[in-house]
């Protein structure tokens, strides 16, 4: 007889760091667009796997000497190979069971809802608005969420179904959502990415977290995020959603902003771009990244994205990351004291006062 505790241990021997299992109805205040329980009509139980993503990988960003393993290694890497690997392994275990199992990998493909802002219909990424322009002949264009989709049946909802993976994985009691919108485990804060599993097979079911607050509101993540990209608690921007019960709040990022910001940081954190490039601003395609007041949208970002790439490619098909402020702030901040990272390592991920900032 399939239990959970079967799977949690095909899991960990697979190479998952955490591993928990929730009822598919604890996502039903998700809108239906957005909820797994669609994916198909008999899914009982939600099977949440965390992986860690190594704290070396921020170390080169950290000390400004290296910056492509966060990219390569915790994005690719474990988005690409590692978590597959454990969902295929874990998958086989609960099919020779007799039940089904659908996987669910950290996914790059698209919906009807747009992964960045929640709008319905077109919204081309900047990386895949340049793909679409510079191979318009030769490829199909792709979109960050899939403008032409419908419901294959009446009372379905349109293909391909995406969820929000940060709030599955509180339902699956992995962790809490963190101001900075990013998911923070008690084992990992916010280091780490999630895949799921997805059956019919009826599980015991863990608690969602209800242990000390992970995140500690400190605000270090607002602080040192280059693009000002989340609001301080004090504006009361912020979004709230419940999940079975447990409130969830962030502050209301700005995913473009943090879009142009994550991948070029600007011209303080970016060693990359010289800094006549951004003395010059050519045509203004940096106006976003250098002046204030400026909406971030597509059309702004495809001007950052077409101007900066060439600095530093997309080499492992993913945005090469290089501000990790938010991350660094939070892993630095969780760190100490209280925080549920204390006592994790020897030394400190920050070793300096400050984090690092360009002359210029
Ligand atoms: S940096 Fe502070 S406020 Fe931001 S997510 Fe981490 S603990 Fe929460
Ligand atoms: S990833 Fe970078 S740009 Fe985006 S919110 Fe975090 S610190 Fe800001």
């Amino acid at each position: 007889m399939l239990t959970s505790q079967m799977i949690k241990d095909a899991a960990r021997r697979a190479g998952a760091d955490a591993c928990g299992i929730a009822p598919i109805s604890r996502m039903a205040t998700a809108p239906d667009e957005m909820n797994p329980k669609f994916l198909f009509p008999r899914a009982k139980s939600m099977i949440g796997f965390v992986f860690r993503i190594p704290r070396g990988v921020q170390r080169g960003i950290e000390e400004g000497t290296q910056f492509f393993q966060y990219p390569s290694m915790a994005y690719g890497g474990i988005n690409e190979i590692f978590a597959p690997a454990v969902l295929y392994s874990v998958g086989k275990i609960i099919e020779d069971e007799g039940y089904e199992a659908f996987v669910y990998r950290n996914t790059g493909a698209r919906g009807v809802v747009s992964d960045m802002d929640g709008s319905q219909g077109s919204t081309l990424s900047p990386e895949e608005e340049i793909e679409v322009h510079e191979n318009a002949k030769t490829s199909t264009a792709h979109h960050r969420s899939v403008q032409f989709t419908r419901a294959t049946r009446e009372d379905n909802v349109p293909p391909d179904l995406q969820f929000s993976f940060r709030l599955a994985a509180v339902a699956c009691g992995l962790g809490e959502m963190g101001y900075s919108k990013m998911l923070l485990t008690p084992e990992f804060g916010p280091l780490q990415r999630v895949a799921f599993i997805f059956t019919d097979a009826e599980l015991e079911y863990d608690e969602m977290y209800h242990g000390e607050p992970l995140c500690k509101k400190c605000m270090k993540c607002v602080r040192e995020c280059p693009g000002h990209c989340i609001p301080d608690a004090k504006t009361g921007k912020t979004v709230k959603v419940n999940i079975a019960g447990k409130e969830c709040e962030w502050g209301d990022i700005d995913m473009w902003r943090c879009y142009a910001f994550y991948t070029h940081a600007g011209r303080y954190y970016n060693p990359f771009v010289p800094k006549e490039v951004w003395d010059a601003n050519e045509n203004g395609s940096l106006d976003l990244m250098e002046k204030e007041g400026v909406e971030a949208n597509e059309q702004e970002i495809m001007k950052v994205y077409t101007s900066l790439q060439k600095y530093f490619p997309s080499w492992v098909g993913y945005n090469m990351a290089k501000c990790g402020g938010c991350i660094r702030a939070c892993v630095s901040r969780l760190e100490r004291g209280d925080g549920c990272m204390a006592g994790r390592f020897e030394e400190p991920l920050r070793t300096r006062t400050k984090p690092w900032k360009l002359d210029r």
